[in-house]
């Protein structure tokens, strides 16, 4: 056994650690391709106004009304739906992301991690996969650190930083966002938020306000900090902005009771904007309206004729009520406009596979896999994908990765052992097979 293997199965075995030390929550992640990119036009600014690399940090959004927000495992930064709708301005949310930012460069999580039970499965075992290709790349050590980082948060309960660690990460903020170009007032409306709530008692606090404690030096500090901001009063850029606001309608469309959204679209000052027909045609389709769904949609799509999402929506309200062949057109006409998002061209695999074209859907599923891996979504897909091409061992490999992925290890051995004696022996799918039949608990 290679050093490099060696390493790679000690890793893998802490992997399996880590997935038993959490009960498993394959859901809870919203996964959006416009979403996705929208925070991406968010945290991207920031993150290099603050010198870290974009890529290396995953921005997941988790769906949880709570208002919250934290880093797990030093590069994994968690945004909750409950933020992001409950915070009206796009600034706010931004100064929320740059006090997360302010954490990571402030080294906080070496000391205070926080281990949040939620961020489990997939985010914890993304992490940690791309650490493991990493490891096989050559550059094991920063794998293992990354590892370990996971380990020690687990180690750790939940805990408030310290007044100290909320000032640091304050003035690193306004820093980072007068570098970004972004008024940093905005982060005053969340302490302002906060500091309503003084008067309840800690269960009725957000968890956001629990983990970064509030005190009055803490805002008197930040407001004098803001005062001298260059950036006072500068508008944010208008293209934030409107995606900010997208984003808020696809949540409200997606997250709130549909018949709640048309009654409240009823009493509307403009039912007929942009954003408000958004959130009619997803809760229309969410009702299973679909031709009142398509009619609204239809009604955005002679309004931005070239916008990829609106195309997107346009395939899955089709698919979703079995029109394949015309979701595939809509679906193409969305990875045309878009065509780096494996979500979208995944969609497209999907339909393609429901329309029995197969051979294309195979090579659009595979791209998107390895483009987004570990996306539950799309390896159930790719399995499918596998099977009808009569690949049966690619399947059953591919089904072994999403059910790991989803932490049951024993049905994820047991399919990889499967696939083992399906693919040629010592052939990539077998090797990476075998690495997941390691992963079971009785395996030592
Ligand atoms: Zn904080």
């Amino acid at each position: 056994m290679s050093a490099t293997v060696r390493k790679l199965s000690a890793m893998l075995r802490l992997v399996a650690a880590l997935l038993c030390a959490f009960p498993a929550s394959a859901g809870g992640f919203v996964r959006d391709a416009e979403i996705e990119r929208t925070l991406s036009m968010m945290t991207r600014p920031i993150f290099e106004a603050a010198g870290v690399a974009p890529e290396s940090v995953r921005v997941l959004l988790l769906d949880d009304p709570a208002l919250n927000a934290f880093v797990a495992n030093g590069r994994t930064m968690v945004l909750n739906t409950g933020l992001l709708r409950r915070m009206p301005e796009a600034d706010t949310i931004i100064g929320v992301i740059a006090h997360e930012t302010g954490h990571i460069t402030g080294g906080h999580l070496a000391r205070r991690a926080i281990a949040a039970r939620q961020v489990a499965g997939p985010a914890l075992l993304a992490t940690i996969l791309a650490a493991a290709g990493a490891a096989a790349a050559g550059s094991a050590d920063l794998g293992a650190a990354a590892v370990l980082g996971g380990q020690e948060a687990i180690r750790r309960s939940l805990l408030a930083y310290s007044r100290a660690e909320e000032a640091s990460a304050d003035q690193a903020a306004v820093s980072y966002m007068n570098r970004a170009g972004v008024d940093p007032s905005g982060m005053l409306e969340i302490l302002r938020l906060f500091k309503g709530q003084e008067v309840f008692s800690t269960q009725r606090l957000d968890p956001y306000a629990l983990s970064h404690p509030l005190s009055s030096e803490r805002i008197s500090l930040l407001e004098s900090r803001i005062a001298q901001s260059p950036m006072k009063g500068a508008p944010l850029d208008p293209q934030i902005d409107y995606w900010h606001e997208r984003m808020r309608a696809k949540l409200d469309g997606f997250l709130e009771r549909p018949e709640r959204v048309l009654s409240r679209l009823e009493l509307a000052d403009e039912p007929d904007s942009e954003m408000n027909l958004y959130r009619r045609a997803i809760a229309l389709h969410r009702m299973a309206d679909v031709d009142a769904a398509l009619a609204t949609l239809g009604r955005l799509l002679d309004r931005r004729p070239d916008d990829p999402f609106y195309w997107e929506l346009r395939g899955q309200v089709l698919l979703e009520s079995g029109r394949a062949p015309e979701a595939v057109t809509a679906y193409r006409r969305a990875v045309a406009l878009a065509p780096a998002e494996p979500l979208i061209a995944g969609a497209l695999g999907r339909s393609l596979l429901a329309t029995g074209a197969e051979d294309e859907a195979l090579v659009l599923l595979k791209r998107a896999v390895r483009d987004d891996p570990g996306e539950p979504g799309l390896l159930r897909d790719l399995a499918r994908a596998y099977a009808h091409a009569g690949d049966d061992g690619m399947a059953a490999l591919t089904t072994a990765e999403r059910v790991a992925l989803g932490g049951d290890l024993d049905s994820a051995a047991r399919l990889a052992r499967r696939a083992m004696g399906l693919l040629p022996t010592g052939s990539p799918g077998w090797l990476r097979a075998d690495d997941i039949a390691a992963l079971a608990p009785d395996n030592d």
